[in-house]
């Protein structure tokens, strides 16, 4: 009994669960309606449940499944034969320091906004799956993200639930002498303090800085509070704390760092710090640059050139003074490192352009986005034509242990010991589905589309309930929260992100009349479900979320259109393991990759996609649509016009024909072949251990 809590209790103490079907069915099973109360949290779940209870709920196949968890737990933390080993035996030993402003690994913890933060959240996954020597730096926001409700005119409010260190599997860092380790930075004329926190994730380390101690005047122990929270001040000061603490941290810790990853220019300022050591040694400028350099690997995020972080010389002025001071850079050699154009120093600073300045390499995330890249920085590096940019590409991709898992991940575990079969090479894969009849694929598809529709039916009759208290606008709807509107036999379309504009999320809105004709076919129906968050400053953003609201409440579309409220990782995970099609319309080249599609693959989902970020690459016309051919117009609302009428007629035309016709024993046989086609092409390339794998013979290994 004892040693059946102490289990649980390590088990929770390591993010590691997240990704092990069995794992999470230990702490699921002890009370599933605790469990979805805690947000999937087991440290609040344990904290819930009695002994008394938990004796009371064991059997012995319990016990044997624990067993069996742990033992495939203590062996991953202790296994030494790992791809790392074999394939760059230096970073088992040396650490590789990866620096993001969020980190997306589970819903449970809040630290995350969007795509960016999973795909953090997804690298460190695999680093450690790899056997990397991993650690990861950010922020402790106590605050997180926002939660989203919308109100009764669909318009998105925002709250801050806190979060508490001890409702997380968090561990305060301390000092050889057991006390808390504090280190500090210079902000403006102050030194402000950080604590750390560190998270198990797998084998990695997530270190989480965390300015809210009593050390700090008080307006400063706020920097840490939201995620991408509050204005261009706050902004500076969070980057600060991540880039130039976090390298104090690493040297508090006396972790011996092999590579710097700077993902995104957030965290660009660490570079400052690693100069500002040279320089106390003695090194002279350039050299300490051309060390710094040696020294640090750079990711950029964003195709848009209004989406880099820019900062005022004046805020720079103000907010470096006492950091120039102390360590000897003057301000115009700072200055210099960020401008686009360094012959003008009153310019703004660019984070990115001080990253691409100082690190060794640099990279895009997509075939696309390393195109768009070289183009846009090309006045930076002085090249005579973009090829001559050194910034490359890796294409994002995710985790698939933990994107594939639960009903999914035991289906093929049916055919195949372990999911990597399906993701490490499309051979293998096409061997196991080479075992897998039509049948079977379709009934996996019907159970993950059962799954999700209960799910939708629980989570709206929460949402309209408090919608529903609250407003009067929805109370002749209140007959809708009654009955299960979505159906399994119905081609069901997903759309969930950021509410980004770029993105255009009303983009299938455009033609109210053909959409209608669309999706009330009654021989060939179709239903949509939404999801996301603009963020709290983004009015259009939250416009977008208003209309689709607006539409989904037109008397044609009730019941077949719902937008869920709250995007968030869980939800996510349900959304993208349910629908048949994974629909994404952006603004051709403004998402750098997008990842969100290439979690549907093993789930048997199929993507429908611009040809934007990763989906080019993918897209082989077999495994999935494409939304045009990525024609370009000047004018947006042409485009707009252009890749509408693409999407209906590919959706008519192809999509809807092809989900409905059905053999002899009602089985769409031409669609389970795309599912082969897509699980084949997309699980062996567009997962994180190919990603990770990459960025470590490609960037982080020295030659
Ligand atoms: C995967 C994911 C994203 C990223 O989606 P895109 O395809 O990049 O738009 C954002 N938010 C959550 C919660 C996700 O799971």
């Amino acid at each position: 009994m004892t040693h059946i809590i102490q289990s649980l209790k390590t088990l929770s103490g390591n993010l590691w669960w997240s990704w092990d079907t069995e794992a999470k069915e230990l702490f699921k099973e002890h009370s599933p309606l605790i469990w979805e109360r805690v947000n999937h949290n087991p440290v609040e779940l344990l904290r819930h449940i009695s002994n008394d209870e938990l004796n009371a709920r064991l059997d012995c196949e319990y016990g044997e499944k624990l067993d069996r968890v742990m033992e495939r737990f203590e062996n991953y933390l202790k296994a030494e034969d790992t791809w790392a080993s074999r394939n760059a035996p230096s970073l088992t030993e040396k650490t590789v320091a990866y620096f993001s402003a969020e980190f997306g690994i589970h819903e449970s913890v809040r630290i995350y906004s969007g795509g960016l933060g999973v795909l953090s959240g997804d690298h460190i996954k695999s680093a450690s799956d790899l056997g990397l020597n991993f650690a990861g730096i950010t922020l402790f926001y106590k605050e997180g993200y926002f939660r989203q409700f919308l109100n009764q005119d669909g318009w998105q409010n925002e709250d801050y639930p806190l979060q508490y260190p001890e409702s997380l599997p968090l561990e305060k860092v301390t000092d050889a002498e057991g006390k808390d380790l504090v280190i500090s930075v210079n902000i403006a004329q102050s030194e402000v303090f950080a604590q750390a926190w560190s998270l198990n994730v797998g084998r990695a380390k997530l270190y989480l800085l965390d300015t809210n101690i009593p050390a700090n005047e008080s307006h400063y122990r706020d920097i840490c509070s939201r995620v991408y929270g509050g204005d261009q001040n706050m902004r500076i000061n969070q980057e600060i704390v991540l880039g130039i603490g976090g390298i104090k941290l690493l040297k508090a810790l006396g972790i011996d760092t092999a590579v710097y990853h700077m993902n995104e220019g957030h965290s660009a300022f660490l570079t400052l710090e690693l100069m500002a050591e040279e320089l106390a040694r003695g090194v002279e400028l350039q050299e300490a640059k051309q060390r710094v350099r040696d020294k640090c690997v750079f990711t950029t995020h964003t195709p848009v050139p209004a989406g880099h972080d820019r900062f005022s010389r004046d805020m720079m002025h103000y907010t470096f003074d006492k950091y120039l001071q102390r360590t000897g850079i003057a301000f115009d050699d700072l200055m210099t490192l960020g401008a686009e154009n360094p012959s003008d120093l009153n310019g703004l600073f660019t984070m990115t352009v001080l990253a691409l300045n100082l690190s060794r390499s640099a990279n895009g995330v997509s075939k696309l986005h390393g195109e768009v890249s070289r183009e846009m920085w090309q006045h930076i590096f002085s090249a005579s034509t973009p090829d001559e940019v050194p910034i490359g590409h890796i294409t994002n991709g995710v985790h698939m242990p933990s994107w594939g898992s639960g009903l999914t991940d035991k289906f093929w575990k049916h055919y195949t010991d372990s999911l990597d079969a399906l993701t490490a090479s499309p051979e293998s894969a096409a061997e196991v589905l080479s075992k897998v009849s039509d049948e079977a694929i379709w009934c996996l598809r019907y159970r993950l589309k059962r799954n999700l529709i209960d799910f939708v039916f629980r989570y709206l009759s929460n949402q309209l309930f408090h919608q529903h208290v609250y407003t009067r606008y929805l109370e002749d709807d209140s007959s809708k929260s009654s009955k299960n509107p979505l159906s399994p036999d119905v081609l069901t379309i997903g759309f969930a992100r950021r509410f980004a504009t770029y993105k255009r999320a009303p983009l299938i809105f455009s033609d109210i009349e053909r959409l209608t004709r669309i999706i009330s076919n009654p021989t060939m129906p179709v239903q949509l479900i939404f999801a996301g968050k603009a963020h709290p400053h983004d009015d259009a953003g939250k416009h977008f979320i208003q209309q689709i609201v607006e539409h989904a409440h037109r008397p044609q579309f009730k019941g077949k259109i719902i937008f869920l409220e709250n995007y968030n990782l869980g939800v996510a995970k349900r959304m993208v393991s349910g629908v048949d099609v994974w629909l994404n319309n952006p603004i051709r080249p403004m998402e750098a990759s997008g990842t969100s599609g290439q979690k549907t693959a093993l789930h048997g989902g199929l993507n429908f996609s611009v040809p934007d970020g990763w989906w080019p690459e993918a897209y082989n016309g077999e495994n999935g649509w494409s939304i045009g051919t990525g024609k370009v117009f000047e004018n947006h609302e042409e485009q707009d016009r252009h890749d509408a009428e693409q999407l209906y007629d590919v959706l008519e035309n192809q999509i809807i024909p092809t989900y409905y016709d059905r053999n002899a024993n009602n089985i769409p046989v031409k669609w389970i072949k795309k599912i082969r086609n897509a699980i084949m092409t997309i699980g062996p390339v567009y997962n994180t251990h190919r990603m990770v794998s990459d960025y470590t013979l490609k960037y982080y290994l020295k030659d």
